[in-house]
Order: C-alpha cells, then structure tokens, then sequence
C-alpha cells in the first residue's frame, strides 16, 4: 500500500497525508498542521525520519492544537499535490494555520533541523504568531499578567491554575500549557520574570519553576524533581482532579470491585505478582494456544523457543517450573514436522495431575487487574512475563537475544491481538538485531514498551485507573530521570536498569493469592 511504502506508517502517531485525504485532513482543519513532505528515496528524508518520529511522539499530547502530518511525493498519486504546494526540494517542513484554505501554499520552516527540540520550537513559535481564527483547543500561550490572574477562577471553571515563571526565552511554560491540553480540572499560564507583582507576591527567585495558585489567593509552588518540561508536565497531569478529558475520575481501588465479576484483590501497585505471571501462562497454554490445531514450519519453531525460555527462566514455584521443565523436554524430542495442539495438551494436562508438577487453572488478575473486564489482565501479563523472563535471563543466560527472539515469535505467531503483533513486528525489525548484551536485551524490551505506552496514552483501551506512563515515573525511580544539556529530558539507562533488575528480580515477586 502507499502507507507501506513511505517512511512511516500510522503507527507513527502522524498523519499520513495523499490525494485523497487532503481535503478532509489539512483543509480547514480545526487543528494547525505541520505538514513534512518528502520522497521515499532520498536520504536525506530517511535521515531525518527518525527525528520526525521522535517529534510526533513527544508532542502526542498536542495533537487537539497542532498535528503533524507527511506525504510521499515520490508515490505519483502524489506528485501533483506536492507540486500545488511549491514543494521544490525533500523534506520540506511547513506549517498550515488552522482552518486554511485550498490554495493556501504553507509556511516553510527553513532549514530542517534534526533536533526536536528546535522543532518543537519552531512549532510553538508558529503557534504563537497564528492569526484568527485561532485553533478552538489551543490555549492561550501568551504570558499572564496579576490583572489576568486575579479573576481568573470568575471565568474558569478548574480546580487548578499552574503558573510557570520562566524569562522570555524560555519555551516550558508553553510546552506545558500544551502538554496539559487534554486534561480537564486545570489550566497552565506562563509567567515572565519581569512580571513584578506576581513574581513579588510569590516570592519567585527561581526560573522556570511552577506555582499551584488558588481561589483567593493561595499558593503552593509544585515539587518536582528538576525544573523541566518532564516533570512539570508528569506532576500536573496526575494532581487531584485532574483527569484525561472524556475519562471518568480515578478512584479509589476499595470501590472499584463492583465493575468485574472477580472480587477486587487489593494490591501493591509497585510490585510483580506471581498469580498473574501464573495467570498469563495458563491463558496462553490453554487458551492462546489452543486456537491452533497444528503447530508446523514457523509456528513449531516458534512453540519450542517459547516453551524453551519458559522452562529455563520462569522464576515460579517449584510445581510450576517442574512442569515447564517437563513440557520443554518432550517438546524438544519430537522430531516431526509437526504437532498436534491436542498432543501438546494432553502432555499438559498429563503433567499438571502429576502431585509435584502443576498449573493452576484458569486466571486470578491480581496486579493486572482492570477496573472493567475488558481492560488490562492478559496482555498485561505478556508485558510482564517478558519482562521478568529478560531479567532472569541477564543473571542466568548468555545469548543476548535468546528470550527476546522468543517473545518476538510467540507474539508474531500466537498473539490474539493481532494489530498489537503487527506493530510490535515492526519494532522488533527496526532494532532487535542490534541487542548485543543481556543488559541491553532487558533495556530494548522496557524503552519498546515506553513507545507503546507513550502510542496507547488516553486510547479507548487505556483504564482510566491504570493511565498510560513513561515507566518507571519519577516517584517509583527519580534516579531513573534526568536532563539534558538543553534541558530536554533524558533516562538515566545505568539506573533504569538497576531498577528493572530489582524490581522484576525473582527474589521480589510477590506470591499472594496463589491457589
Ligand atoms: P501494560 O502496558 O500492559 O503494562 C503492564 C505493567 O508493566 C504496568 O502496569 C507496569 O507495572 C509495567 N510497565 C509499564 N511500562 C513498562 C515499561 N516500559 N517497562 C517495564 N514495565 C513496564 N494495545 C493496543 O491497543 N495496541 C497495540 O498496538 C498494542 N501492542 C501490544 C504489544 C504487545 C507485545 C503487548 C504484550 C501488548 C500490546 N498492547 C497493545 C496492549 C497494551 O500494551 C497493554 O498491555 C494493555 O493495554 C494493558 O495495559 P496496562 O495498563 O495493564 O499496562
């Protein structure tokens, strides 16, 4: 398809522009649109495309306002669209007010920078000097003023103004202003130093730093780790009250237990439980699985490497792992080019009436509980499972991509979710190869989850209990976080992976509610 084969695909969180969307997507959009054109061919454009990339998931949360868009102008369907915009040479980037016209040509950025940050820059500098109309879910990005602050709360109807005090030339505030777009209950402002009597009021000797300010005058400045963007961003969007537009408020776990058929095990949000390591197994033996009559060719291939690191690096209870173990030999003495599921299922089952060998059957979702039915619990168990699986292997393995290439294969050949194998195909084409130590293998599979995080936040699958996060957050691991020279934030891999390999460590699984 034209999709397949440019540079992105909509997965990429960007627009993916041609002939015959162009009416409805860039003219007379309700949001500003930056449009990349470029032609699958030249290098240039498939140097820069990792940045384009980078840029549209770091302004996910923009989207309402500002969306970015690209279009082959090498496919020839396209040829003639590039050429009504005055496209001349790849990439172009320009930018479209909202709500333009069909003969309105674009405003070039100049130079393509291939650093975000420059960017998301340019971005909010064109945002900034857009004439009327104005994109409607775009807030206002001007600095505030004492006047403006003073009856703010008479004509806004949030439980909180955040105030950034930045000078000039600083982007945060605008940047956070536009983070928080999405969210309801709280407004963001940027403040200039020079704005004497706010800054006077609150005492402000820090820039940028934030302000929490209340009906009446009250204030609080916000603790965050490091005055960034981040963690502005991070600390405002999880505050009381404040809640993802269209999503209901969170709520205490004590009174989601009506929502399942399951009574609500009450849990530790920051620890690995064993029933749902147990659980995922027990679906994706007997369930998952067993959609297939016949395992041949890739699919053999692919069981036999699942079952394989499961019986040499799942951390179960005896019992279990007895069973696995038992599992993975049979497996790997049938010669044939295939086997049966029944076969397969039988030798299961066979095994789990043995008195020390045994999988529970049926599922008991305790850390991947969801707050409906229909949220979280198997694939969380995937996610999981996996991740626990590269952590054992880093202390007990040696070929770096041995469970990431049976992850990739289960997920490939098995995995009901087959837009979630899709994309996570993709991911494994980009870079698995490149894993070249057990450390790295364990690091890969926690930044490709980020991505998928970061693609899923606010989607209708994501519980609103359970909002999508780039893992760990700075109140599980602040070491894990930090900036960079330009202030632009960075992971700390060298703490990151201390993190995972404490906190998926076998030694740390909790063992609650095991039958
Ligand atoms: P999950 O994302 O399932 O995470 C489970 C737990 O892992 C979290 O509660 C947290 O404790 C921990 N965690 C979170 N992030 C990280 C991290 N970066 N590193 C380590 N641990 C972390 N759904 C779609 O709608 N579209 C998709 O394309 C899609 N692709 C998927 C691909 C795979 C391979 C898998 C296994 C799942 C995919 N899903 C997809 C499902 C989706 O990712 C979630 O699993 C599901 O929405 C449940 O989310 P959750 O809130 O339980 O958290």
């Amino acid at each position: 398809s034209v999709a397949e084969a440019g540079l992105y695909t909509a997965s990429d969180q960007i627009v993916l522009l041609t002939q015959e969307n162009v009416k409805s997507v860039l003219i007379n959009s309700t949001a500003a649109m930056v449009v990349e054109f470029y032609a699958s061919w030249c290098g240039h454009c498939i140097a820069f495309s990792p940045t384009y990339k980078e840029l549209a998931s770091d302004i996910k949360e923009w989207k309402p306002a500002v969306d970015l868009a690209a279009i082959d102008c090498a496919d020839q369907e396209n040829t003639a669209l590039c050429k009504s915009y005055k496209v001349e040479g790849y990439p172009t980037i320009k930018f479209f007010h909202a709500y333009s016209k069909p003969d309105y040509e674009g405003l070039p950025f100049g130079d393509v920078s291939r650093n975000v940050q420059d960017l998301r820059h340019k971005i909010l500098d064109n945002l900034e000097t857009h004439g009327e109309p104005w994109p409607p879910a775009c807030p206002p990005l001007e600095p505030t003023s004492q006047m403006e602050v003073d009856v703010f709360f008479e004509t806004n109807d949030v439980k909180h103004l955040a105030l950034i005090f930045e000078d000039a030339t600083s982007y945060v505030g605008r940047e956070v202003t536009l983070d928080l777009l999405q969210f309801e209950g709280i407004a963001v402002r940027r403040v200039l130093n020079t704005e004497e009597s706010l800054v006077t009021t609150l005492g402000v000797t820090e820039f940028p730093s934030c302000y929490l300010y209340y009906p009446g005058g009250n204030f609080t400045r916000l603790r965050v780790d490091i005055e960034a963007r981040t963690f502005y961003s991070y600390a405002l969007q999880r505050l009381p009250g404040v809640v993802r537009s269209g999503k209901p408020p969170p709520v205490s776990t004590e009174l989601l237990k009506n929502n399942t058929e399951d009574p609500w095990r009450p849990f530790d949000k920051f620890r690995v439980y064993m029933a749902d390591l147990e659980s995922t197994l027990h679906y994706s033996l007997r369930v998952e699985l067993g959609t297939q009559s016949v395992f041949q060719g890739q699919a053999l291939t692919s069981l036999k490497a699942y079952i394989s690191v499961l019986a040499k690096y799942f951390p179960g209870r005896p019992i279990v792992t007895n069973l696995l173990k038992d599992l993975n030999s049979w497996l790997q003495k049938q010669t044939g080019d295939r086997i049966s599921y029944e076969a397969f299922k039988e030798k299961l089952e066979n095994d789990a009436q043995s008195p020390n060998s045994t999988l529970p059957d049926g599922v008991r979702w305790v850390g991947c509980q969801g707050s409906e039915p229909h949220f979280r619990r198997y694939p969380c168990g995937v996610w999981t499972l996996f991740h626990v699986l590269t952590v054992q292997a880093n202390s007990k393995g040696s070929d770096p991509q041995e469970v990431l290439r049976a992850m990739r294969s289960y997920v490939h050949n098995f995995f009901g979710c087959r837009e979630c194998a899709a994309h996570f195909e993709n991911m494994a084409a980009e870079s698995l190869e490149e894993v070249d130590s057990l450390p790295t293998a364990v690091l890969w599979l926690w930044s490709r989850h980020n991505v998928v995080n970061n693609r899923l936040a606010g989607a209708l699958s994501e519980d609103p209990q359970f909002p999508k996060i780039q893992w760990p957050p700075p109140d599980m691991c602040s070491a894990c976080h930090a900036v960079k020279v330009n202030r632009e934030h960075m992971w700390n891999q060298t703490e990151v992976l201390k993190f995972l390999l404490t906190y998926f460590s076998s030694d740390r699984i909790l063992t609650d509610y095991l039958e």
